[in-house]
């Protein structure tokens, strides 16, 4: 089948033969000849299989056939987990409707909000927002949805997971009732079967299988290795393989810190970047990485989504993570455009139910390598012998909370951040991206991986230049946040109408 048998319209034939698809991808012809009919989708899809076109394509098409409920009014709303895939899917919906003349913003939390409510009152027809920013940006009235025709959940497992449920459901009740839904998950757990229920009015369900075949690009190897060992057999590996990029899992955000402290300290350049940093520090990390100043890149799963990057000659499981899925999402990271790529896992006694289920996913044994070098079991007595420490990273790449002392239950606290004052109208002070922020970090350093991880089949070419999307995403955006007290928020807060809950907005709930 080709594009030309969906029927879409010509300028969207025309984007996507620009981008360079000459075929629809399966979840494509399943989802576009119903979407087009105008019923409401629920895909079971995960990144990386053109999901994003899947309902991006029909919209479009559908946007230039039916008339605006309400003239200069939103018609799209597309919700998005994280920053990143908003980014991407932004980028996605401008590259596919280049010929449309329709308009798009994107809008997500963590930074200076100034640029995206600039976008909006130039009008947009199709906006993608994360939940949280969107809901400021309803209560400070720069965003209307009474006009939307169209709303898509993206990746809504990973919403929940991160603990959106209800602010899904909040946003939901402002859109009106008649409207086209399209629902994308990569897995389908009972509770979101549930939610799609009751958002999604006798949807057509569509499903592609997972990319699990990336795994078959890439040769996987691993090492049975003591947590005491694994950062000096990492330190080993990174000082003795030939290699572009190395992408290195771990599964938490002091343990990415750890581990890149370990390797400064045996003079091996590494960075880190997971949900802690600073927004300007994890793009300074990956703009390092994509530019060779930085070839090893130490990330944990949620951090590591906005990485679109083909050279990566390597990547290194230092923790397992317990999600299957995961484990080939990440794997999928490498031997990508054609190339051929390493998969090395260290695996550790509480490691082994885990390599089970993914030895069964991935249909194989993963053959196992011997840490015996002389020169790692060298370096395991000295470990500080003969090398020459870099020094710290500096402030730019330090976290978010850079006042942390040890301690656990202290750590906890302040990765919650600030305490909650409520102003005279009960509302949080806090902006609600830090208590988005709190929502996925409640009770848990670990960001362990929904098993949508992003992974692109290796197999296909990538038109998209993701790596600019990103970026230019970025760069409007990643600008430092002004504090809300400067003289100027203060003057902005008093020329904008009072804030009350929009209509129907139920309280949101806090944790
Ligand atoms: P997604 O699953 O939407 O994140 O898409 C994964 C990648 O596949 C993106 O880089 C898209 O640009 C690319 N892509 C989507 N549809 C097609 C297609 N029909 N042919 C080739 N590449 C595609």
């Amino acid at each position: 089948m080709s594009f030309e048998d969906l029927k879409l319209a010509a300028p969207l034939l025309k984007a996507v033969a620009e981008l360079g698809y000459t075929q629809p991808t399966p979840i494509q012809t399943k989802a576009i000849p119903h979407a087009l009919t105008g019923a409401d989708v629920l895909g079971c899809a995960q990144t990386g299989t053109g999901k994003t076109a899947a309902f991006a394509l029909p919209i479009l098409h559908r946007l230039m056939e039916i008339p605006a409920a309400a003239p200069g009014k939103i018609r799209v709303l597309v919700l998005s987990p994280t920053r990143e895939l908003a980014a991407q899917i932004d980028e996605s919906f401008r590259a596919y409707g280049r010929y449309t003349g329709l308009r798009f913003a994107v809008i997500f939390g963590g930074v200076n909000q100034n640029p995206q409510t600039d976008s909006l009152r130039k009008g947009v027809d199709v906006l993608v927002a994360t939940p949280g920013r969107l809901l400021d940006l309803i209560e400070q009235r720069f965003v209307d949805l009474s006009g939307v025709q169209f709303l898509v959940l993206d990746e809504a497992d990973r919403m929940l997971d991160m603990g959106f449920i209800l602010d899904i459901r909040r946003i939901v009740a402002l859109v009106p009732k008649a409207r086209q839904t399209l629902f994308f998950s990569a897995t389908m757990p009972p509770e979101i079967r549930r939610l799609a229920d009751t958002i999604l009015s006798r949807p057509v369900n569509v499903e592609a299988a997972p990319p699990a075949t990336t795994a078959e690009k890439v040769n996987q190897s691993l090492y049975y290795v003591g947590g005491r060992e694994k950062s000096i057999l990492l330190a080993h590996l990174l000082s003795t393989l030939k290699y572009s990029r190395v992408l290195v899992f771990v599964k938490t955000k002091h343990g990415a810190d750890r581990a890149v402290k370990q390797m400064r300290r045996w003079g091996i350049s590494a960075e880190a970047i997971h949900g802690d940093k600073t927004q300007g520090a994890r793009t300074r990390a990956l703009e390092n990485f994509k530019s060779l100043k930085t070839r090893i890149l130490i990330a944990t799963d949620i951090a590591a989504r906005g990485l679109d990057i083909d050279d990566i000659s390597h990547v290194i499981n230092y923790d397992i993570p317990h999600e299957a899925e995961t484990y080939v999402h990440r794997i999928g990271r490498t031997g990508r455009a054609g190339a051929s790529g390493e998969a090395i896992s260290f695996c550790s006694v509480e490691d082994f139910g885990s390599l089970s289920d993914i030895q069964r996913l991935v249909g194989r044994k993963i053959p196992e390598l011997k840490a015996n070098d002389p020169a790692y079991l060298e370096r395991l007595q000295h470990p500080d012998r003969g090398v020459t420490p870099l020094p710290d990273l500096d402030e730019a790449s330090e976290p978010v909370h850079a006042h942390r002392s040890r301690g656990a239950r202290g750590q906890r606290a302040r990765d919650r951040g600030p305490r909650r004052q409520r102003d005279a109208r009960g509302h949080d002070s806090r902006d609600r991206d830090s208590r988005d922020r709190d929502f996925r970090d409640r009770g848990r350093d670990r960001e362990a991986a929904p098993p949508s991880a992003p992974s692109d089949g290796g197999d296909r070419s990538e038109p998209l230049d993701r790596e600019s999307a990103y970026e230019s995403a970025s760069l409007d955006f990643f600008k430092p946040q002004r504090p809300e007290s400067s003289p100027r928020a203060r003057a902005k807060a008093k020329a904008l109408p009072p804030v009350k809950p929009a209509q129907g907005l139920p309280r949101r709930s806090q944790g």
